[in-house]
């Protein structure tokens, strides 16, 4: 059984449709996918037409951006209730805080005498519940400013580059407490990239457990061979769930493909425990 617990659409800034995903997940060989547009839930619905009619299982899930100790970390909840309203709020301040961020993005890109419009950007953003970077980046595209969505990034949204501005994150503890509220199993996405692994520790690991933290996706294509290693160690030692996952954002990520890593099926039956029917 092949389960992807990880991946993207348009709704955030993947490049398929909910319908498209759930069509290209199931021609990958999955069995499982979740879905987890970031600070989104909205492609559930048209996500779960696709797999009732493609026959492949989806998982309701969503990738929360997260600030722990100043720096950035992703935290992805699967299965929480879509109407649970603290999460819904807090959820809404992340994304106007994306959304905030947009026309102070472009005003840096005109400064540097780069003339992208918010509706340059809308045009590409479409039915995403917020415009973000990787929105700014494809408008770059169009425009011939640069070539790839990594390159606008390298050159002008990372942290340190001159279009970059900060947004709101929500609280890491504080999220994880509303995920497990709202029914929901949180797990650490990618814990150990560059932006995370300092604050990340085993320790603060262990800590985020005691709050409700149920796994870690050890198996990502940011962990190396040693990263996994470690992270798969850490794991064990907390009784953490173990999830594999592709962060599938469709061509807006290379190499980033569907069912490149994926969950070990008993792993996936610990996560989602009472929606373990999802696995028959
Ligand atoms: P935002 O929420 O607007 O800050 O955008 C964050 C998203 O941009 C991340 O979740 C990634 O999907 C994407 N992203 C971040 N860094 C890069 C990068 N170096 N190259 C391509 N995409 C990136
Ligand atoms: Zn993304
Ligand atoms: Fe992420
Ligand atoms: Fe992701």
């Amino acid at each position: 059984m092949l389960i992807d617990l990880h991946t993207h659409s348009r709704r955030s800034d993947g490049t398929d449709s909910p319908t498209e995903l759930v069509e290209n997940a199931a021609r990958a060989g999955l069995d499982v996918v979740a879905l987890t547009d970031h600070d989104a839930m909205t492609g559930w619905d048209e996500a779960q037409v696709a797999a009732d009619r493609v026959g492949i299982t989806l998982v309701k899930g969503l990738e929360i951006s997260c600030r722990y100790g100043h720096r950035g970390v992703h935290l992805l909840g699967y299965e929480p209730d879509p109407t649970d309203a603290a999460l819904l709020s807090e959820l809404e301040r992340v994304l106007r805080g994306r959304q905030d961020r947009l026309p102070k993005t472009l005003a840096r890109l005109n400064d540097l005498g780069i003339a992208i419009t918010e509706a340059d950007v809308l045009a590409v953003s479409g039915e995403a519940a917020a415009t973000g970077r990787p929105h700014v980046a494809d408008a770059l595209v169009v425009a011939g400013v640069v070539a790839s969505r990594d390159e606008a990034f390298e050159r002008f949204l990372m942290p340190g580059r001159p279009a970059y501005v900060d947004r709101y994150a929500a609280d890491l503890e504080h999220m994880i407490r509303l995920v497990v509220a709202a029914g929901g199993r949180a797990v650490l996405a990618h814990p150990w990239t560059r932006q995370s692994r300092k604050v990340l520790t085993a320790e603060v690991i262990g800590e985020l457990a005691e709050v409700g933290l149920v796994g870690l996706e050890v198996d990502h294509n940011d962990h190396d061979a040693d990263t996994r290693a470690a992270l798969r160690a850490i794991a064990s030692d907390l009784d953490l769930v173990i999830t594999g996952s592709s962060d599938y954002h469709g061509t807006g990520k290379v190499g980033y493909d569907l069912g490149v890593n994926t969950t070990a099926p008993d792993q996936a039956a610990r996560l989602l425990r009472d929606r373990v029917d999802l696995l028959r």
